[in-house]
């Protein structure tokens, strides 16, 4: 076993839906030391103040999962936020990381790095060859930036630092804001909504045609523990499913989970985004990972969540 039981591990963004899904998995195989802050405790956005953290605490692993995330309509409104949020939490993290002798980072990127128009199942290798979808592009960056620093850290300093690219992830502690959520939270509140009102009809954005791939919020943490875990040091692995579907195929899905019968509306006048985004998974696959939740099953968890919210 590569990782001591009782190492300081710092998971950055435990109260998101990445991040708390790592601390279930670590505290799962038995982790002792895991440390995390609030945001309140400590402001990711301050770098004084992420210098002292890491020169006080000494992690000897971690996951910077902490992040400014949303869906289509967010990521192209709060532009400016999404950006600069995103490059200062990466660059004050991985920075005083560094300075402070912490040499095993695991990086969370995103899928929506990956060219707009580029083939499909996408692989790693196909980061910077071509222009990316414009509804995230401010955020796409940031994540670049976040990769190319690990791996300039690792060039330069002989940092252990490895990225992973998730694709569309769902799941426990997701956001259920009908405006700022990704697709699917956004479809499970709006079709249980649908049937608490009695009603016979679910509002689609977009044309219902962009292909999406959807993972499992806990499969994307056992991976990310995984190549921690197996030593893997530098390099970027993308992870999903490597099955897509429609973004009509996944409203059918949520009505059949949440049990609504109905017909489906379609607003155009919201955008598609990316028409498919699909991940070629060989790389993980390889190193003997694979994601064990099907769409299905998924979003019945995500459901059973949601309603212990008391969101709606
Ligand atoms: P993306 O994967 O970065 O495009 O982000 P989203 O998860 O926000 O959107 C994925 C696709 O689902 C886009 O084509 C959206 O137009 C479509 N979509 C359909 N209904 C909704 C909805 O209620 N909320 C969101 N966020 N997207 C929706």
């Amino acid at each position: 076993e590569y990782i001591a039981k009782n190492a300081k591990i710092y998971v950055a963004g435990h109260r998101g839906m990445v991040g708390s899904a790592i601390v279930r998995n670590l505290q799962n195989k038995g982790y002792t030391g895991v440390i995390t802050r609030t945001r309140a405790e400590l402001d990711l956005l301050d770098q004084s103040a992420v210098y002292a953290f890491f020169k006080s605490e000494m992690p000897d692993y971690v996951f910077l999962a902490a992040a400014k995330v949303g869906g289509i309509h967010a990521n192209n409104t709060y532009r400016a936020d999404f950006i600069f949020e995103n490059l200062m939490v990466e660059a004050n993290i991985i920075s005083a990381a560094h300075q402070a002798g912490c040499e095993r980072m695991c990086f969370l990127g995103s899928s929506c790095i990956y060219p707009r128009d580029c083939p499909q199942p996408i692989k790693e290798e196909y980061l910077l060859t071509g222009p990316l979808e414009s509804t995230n592009e401010p955020y796409a960056i940031a994540k670049i930036a976040g990769i190319k620093l690990c791996e300039s850290y690792n060039r330069q300093y002989g940092t252990k630092y490895v990225s992973v690219m998730p694709t569309n992830l769902y799941g426990p502690n997701d956001n259920y804001d009908l405006n700022n959520s990704h697709v699917l939270p956004a479809l499970i509140r709006k079709t249980h909504e649908a049937k608490l009102h009695g009603k016979k009809e679910l509002i689609v954005w977009g044309s219902g045609k962009p292909m999406r791939e959807f993972l499992y919020v806990d499969d994307m943490a056992d991976a990310c523990v995984f190549l921690m875990e197996k030593g893997v040091s530098d390099g970027i692995y993308n992870v999903g499913t490597g099955v897509d579907v429609t973004i009509r195929e996944l409203a059918e899905t949520v009505m059949r989970v949440v049990d609504l019968e109905g017909t489906l509306i379609f607003d155009d006048s919201k955008p598609d985004g990316t028409p498919r985004k699909l991940l070629n998974v060989n790389r993980m696959r390889n190193l003997g990972w694979k994601a064990k939740v099907s769409l299905q099953d998924g979003i019945a968890m995500a459901y059973a969540d949601f309603l212990t919210k008391g969101i709606v």
